[in-house]
């Protein structure tokens, strides 16, 4: 059986990112207005009255900003760690308490078909998790939001079929920037504040030769980053080490606005 991906949003300003295995359908977040959500699930021919659940990363707003509507909209469970729920929950406006689904960094579990492996993540939030998620031998793995790339980070995702990481700014355009104030870049470069390019491409190196034949660039800022400059740090340093994208792995950019390819996972 296949396992399907779809970044739906991917980017500062809102990140929604889609998963199907078997007949279990699931989004990462849902950080957009409701209905932009509901148009790009159509654009891709999926109903969203046919999703199980949605998996929120952490409390930051564009993560977070359609989640209670789409909940409520769709009677969709809402899973999240129970420091994110706490941080979240006055955002989102009311949900049930049967749609509401706690759970915990390194506990696994399975939402329908897909086994879902919340791990934690190094970023500013309460208690923020990225997800690997299988489909029997199959797995997608997403980290963004993160501040560095950490060996567990590492080992919670090395040898997924996919993985969606962040590439989120180009440190010399933050620095530069003339509309950020120096305590906001220094969040954005600290270790937990959000990957730059450079350390998306190191990263990526090592989960190539772990094994990993897709990569798609994700969460790029609007302002720090362009989907060109991110594209071409990766490639680059891949390049350097003898990795051809196209060749050797499959390398995209997951855009900001612009609903995504949808991938399809098989095994080999
Ligand atoms: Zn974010
Ligand atoms: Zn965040």
């Amino acid at each position: 059986m296949e396992m399907y991906f779809c970044p739906l949003f991917s980017g500062s300003s809102g990140n929604s990112l889609f998963c199907q295995y078997g007949n279990t359908r699931l989004l990462i977040d849902a950080g957009k207005p409701g209905r932009q959500i509901e148009e790009a699930l159509r654009s891709i021919g999926v109903d969203p009255a046919t999703l199980s659940g949605v998996l929120i990363t952490h409390e930051h707003s564009d993560h977070i900003h359609g989640a209670g509507i789409i909940s409520r909209k769709y009677q969709l469970p809402l899973y999240a760690t129970s420091g994110t729920w706490c941080a979240m929950e006055s955002k989102i406006g009311k949900i049930g308490p049967g749609l509401r689904r706690e759970i915990q960094a390194g506990r696994d579990f399975y939402l329908g078909d897909i086994g879902v492996v919340p791990f934690a993540i190094p970023h500013d939030a309460a208690d923020p998790v990225g997800y690997r998620l299988y489909g029997g031998r199959l797995s997608v793995s997403t980290a963004t939001d993160l501040g560095h790339f950490s060996r567990f980070v590492y080992d919670q995702i090395a040898g997924s079929d996919l993985i969606l990481l962040e590439s989120n700014h180009d440190p010399d355009m933050l620095r530069a920037n003339p509309h950020y104030n120096a305590q906001l870049k220094a969040r954005i470069l600290g270790d937990h504040g959000h990957l730059s390019n450079e350390s998306c491409a190191e990263a990526l190196l090592r989960l190539i030769a772990a094994g990993t034949g897709t990569v798609l660039l994700g969460h790029l800022s609007g302002e720090n980053n362009t989907p060109e400059l991110a594209r071409q740090v990766s490639s680059k340093t891949l390049l350097r080490e003898g990795i051809e994208p196209g060749r050797d792995v499959q390398l995209s950019v997951a855009m900001r606005d612009q609903v995504g390819t949808v991938y399809t996972i098989k095994e080999l």
